[in-house]
């Protein structure tokens, strides 16, 4: 298992955190519905700030390193619409 930090870390240098309200449902980056924290499954954006990630990676270091890691997954995996259409076909 990765450590937590060190995602925390990977997730920072891809632009992960993007704290919302908390009646915000859909996602800032690609407005997409997001889940009950506050998370997009579509993009992997996190909808809370990255001191309290850290801050539940004290307490909770595995659980925090497996939301980070899918959050991380699912930005490698995701295509913005209509950014780089161009360059797949
Ligand atoms: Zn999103």
């Amino acid at each position: 298992m990765a450590d937590a930090q060190a995602l925390l870390a990977e997730a920072k240098t891809m632009g992960l955190f993007k704290p919302q309200a908390p009646f915000e449902v859909h996602c800032a980056n690609c407005h997409a519905r997001l889940d009950g924290r506050g998370d997009c499954a579509t993009c992997g954006l996190i909808g809370r700030s990255e001191a309290e990630i850290a801050k539940r990676a004290q307490v909770d270091p595995a659980g925090t390193a497996k939301v980070l890691q899918a959050a991380i997954d699912r930005r490698r995996a995701y295509k913005p619409a209509g950014r780089e259409r161009s360059a797949e076909r």
